[in-house]
């Protein structure tokens, strides 16, 4: 049963152009959404935030690692030499999670596991706390078990999300093990495919000193396409507005209704474009998508840093400039997530 919304909430908005009509539908979106009242902001023009994009690394993660140069030890003296904090088991990882969206007012969060088979850790996350994560999963389709590997983690597990990474795992997007993996997701209520396209900068390899062995050009946004025009009901998401191809990456989305961006990270993509700001980006895609198919993320990952505050922030300033109305906040920042990871 939902809790009604005090007044105040929406009468300290400070949007200069709110329209009464959008104020009253994002009231009863508001309401319908029935949110969380601990996670009700009152200091910011944005009520209510999720955040799709953050990465769960785990010690799983740190493992995995270690295991790519000899000389890098363990997954825990991988953490020591990157000096972040340990993240010890995923019960405890999960729960510094919490703390930190409690801290920020962040109702929901989409973690990635972020190296193909830890999709246990995200799970035991999710399952401690299914009403705050969605459990997302990195995922090489070219291997042999990627099928048995998305059943369990979409059934077994509560998965909710598949994360392609064609450059890293040197695929096609239009090949057959693909869309293998789309059609069993498309079967599934409320599974949803991310596919990274574009520049793909792996901040952890590179502190390492790890070779970033990617093909760019596998990340084409227009390689997605035939296959969300295949499975016109899967929600195919582009993180950081395709990274560097957001040209295709909105001519794909003008295509399919299926197909979203993420806005996560500091989107310097930008400086392949010439004069081009991330408000123009921002203003691009209202004109083009409309707001409903536009998700918040910050690509948050490791502690101590934790939370990519500033992110949110540049971004919250980005919508103000451009200004967006209240309907179109809130869907970018709360209601896509919750109309596409429906508890
Ligand atoms: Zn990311």
């Amino acid at each position: 049963m939902h809790k009604s919304l005090p007044a105040i909430q929406y009468e300290s908005l400070a949007f200069q152009n709110i329209i009464p009509s959008a104020v009253s539908h994002t009231r009863s979106i508001l309401a319908h959404s029935e949110p969380n009242e601990d996670t009700i902001r009152e200091d910011m023009t944005v009520t209510h935030l999720n955040d799709i994009h953050c990465h769960f690394f785990s010690e799983h993660f740190f493992s995995v690692l270690s295991r790519s140069r000899a000389d890098l030890g363990t997954g825990s003296t991988v953490v020591d030499a990157l000096g972040w904090d340990h993240p010890g088991s995923p019960i405890a990882l999960a729960q510094r999670w919490i703390n930190e969206m409690d801290v920020h007012k962040i109702s929901r969060v989409a973690l990635i596991a972020s190296v193909p088979g830890d999709e246990d850790s995200v799970a035991t996350a999710v399952a401690a706390h299914p009403d705050r994560f969605v459990g997302q999963f990195m995922l090489d389709p070219t291997q042999d078990d990627a099928v048995e590997r998305t059943e369990r983690a979409l059934t077994d597990l509560g998965l909710r999300g598949i994360c392609l990474f064609p450059a890293m795992h040197h695929y096609s997007l239009d090949d057959e093990c693909v869309s293998r993996i789309a059609s069993l997701a498309s079967a599934k209520k409320h599974a949803t495919l991310f596919v990274h396209c574009g520049v793909l900068s792996v901040g952890i390899r590179k502190k390492l000193g790890l070779p970033n062995n990617f093909d760019v050009r596998l990340g084409d946004p227009l390689a997605i396409v035939p296959l969300a025009l295949r499975f016109p009901n899967l929600p195919i998401i582009i993180p950081h507005f395709g990274a560097g191809f957001f040209r295709e990456a909105l001519i794909a989305a003008d295509l399919c209704s299926n197909i979203y961006l993420d806005t996560s990270s500091s989107n310097n993509w930008i400086k392949y474009h010439t004069n081009v700001t991330l408000t123009d980006v921002f203003q691009q895609v209202l004109d083009i998508l409309g707001p409903d198919r536009l998700l918040f993320g910050s690509d948050s990952s490791f502690f101590p840093r934790g939370w990519q505050k500033p992110i949110f922030e540049s971004q919250q300033a980005v919508l103000q400039e451009i200004d967006a109305d209240l309907y179109a906040t809130q869907r970018i920042f709360y209601e896509n997530f919750e109309r596409i990871f429906a508890l």
